[in-house]
């Protein structure tokens, strides 16, 4: 049921779209539909206007030109990342994460701009953006603006997810020669929301890790990076010990991180306790670090 009533319509371009959001108060943008509509039908939220951004071409697919970045429309389908085979070969974190979402009917519907939706459905995406060092641009009635993941988190989680904002696509720049990455997680069996989900990527030198990054999301209340297990494995051959010591270093890391992130809390619910996610977060670091270190390229 559609308690309220409400307007729709579907401008041609970006600039129609974004005159529409700063002069109607109570308008939102319409993607895919497939949170927006749900919680119109649960009545929480009654916006007076939809603005769809399905006719507007620019925001559609992925393109890799000279630029040192792969940019993502944000209307493209999460099922249109996990597939796309440059994704799935230098990008690996972001296909596994897009693959994981939902079901094939919710891949084939979500579109990426949507990344933080609706934050009770722990997102997958936050976390390989993390990891991946993804930059989003978006225009509102101040023009354009690209704002690095660590930002856009913050800035999401202030916003209450809802941006007054279009965003218009997102950036992941050109992994370095031989970096390997990879998204861990445990999801609901019947929801598939992901109760902890981990993304990790490294990138050698010397044949040693020169560039770390570890990403936590569906344990805690907004994905953050895990800067102490970053830190334990720069400088460092990947072996099974050394993996095994930075994720040693994961739970008390997240757990450190709520002190110092305004907000941030373990999750805690009936399918899964915080101490179960904390728990989590260990053993699903150690399994990222050690699969990002088999697709990274050393030569020992
Ligand atoms: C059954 C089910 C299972 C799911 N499982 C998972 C899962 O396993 N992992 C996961 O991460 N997610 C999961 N989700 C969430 C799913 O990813 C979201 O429903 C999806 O992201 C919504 O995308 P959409 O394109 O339909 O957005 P919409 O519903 O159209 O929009 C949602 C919100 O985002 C805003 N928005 C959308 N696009 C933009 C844009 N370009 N700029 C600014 N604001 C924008 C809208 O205004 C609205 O507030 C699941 C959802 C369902 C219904």
């Amino acid at each position: 049921m559609i308690p309220v009533r409400f307007d729709y319509t579907a401008p041609e371009n970006l600039e129609a779209s974004v005159k529409l959001l700063s002069e109607n108060q109570g308008a939102q943008i319409l993607a895919g539909g497939h949170s927006l509509i749900e919680a119109m039908k649960r009545g929480q939220i009654s916006p007076s206007l939809l603005i769809d951004l399905g006719k507007i071409k620019s925001l559609q697919g992925i393109e890799h030109e000279a630029k040192g970045f792969l940019q993502i429309g944000a209307m493209t389908t999460y099922d249109k990342v996990a597939r796309a085979s440059e994704i799935r070969e230098n990008y690996s974190a972001l296909a596994e994460a897009a693959n994981s979402i939902g079901d094939p009917q919710i891949r084939n519907w979500g579109r990426i701009g949507d990344i933080f939706a609706y934050r009770d459905l722990a997102c997958d995406l936050p976390a390989a953006a993390l990891a991946l060092e993804a930059t989003f641009n978006s225009v509102g009635t101040r023009g354009n603006r690209t704002i690095v993941a660590d930002e856009f988190v913050v800035l999401c989680f202030e916003m209450q997810w809802q941006l007054n904002e279009i965003i218009t696509s997102i950036d992941f720049p050109d992994p370095t020669t031989g970096a390997g990455s990879t998204y861990e997680c445990i999801k609901h069996p019947a929801s598939s929301c992901a109760v902890c989900g981990i993304a990790a990527s490294i990138e050698p030198s010397n044949n040693t890790v020169g560039k770390c990054r570890v990403a936590v999301t569906g344990a805690t209340s907004y994905a953050i990076r895990l800067l102490e297990v970053e830190n334990a494995m720069e400088g460092k051959t990947p072996t099974a010990e050394n993996i095994a010591l930075a994720a040693k270093l994961a739970k008390e890391n997240a757990i450190g991180a709520l002190k110092t992130n305004e907000g941030l809390t373990i999750l805690s619910d009936l399918y899964a306790s915080a101490e179960y996610r904390t728990h989590l977060i260990g053993v699903l670091t150690q399994r990222a670090l050690f699969r990002a270190a088999e697709r990274a390229k050393f030569s020992f």
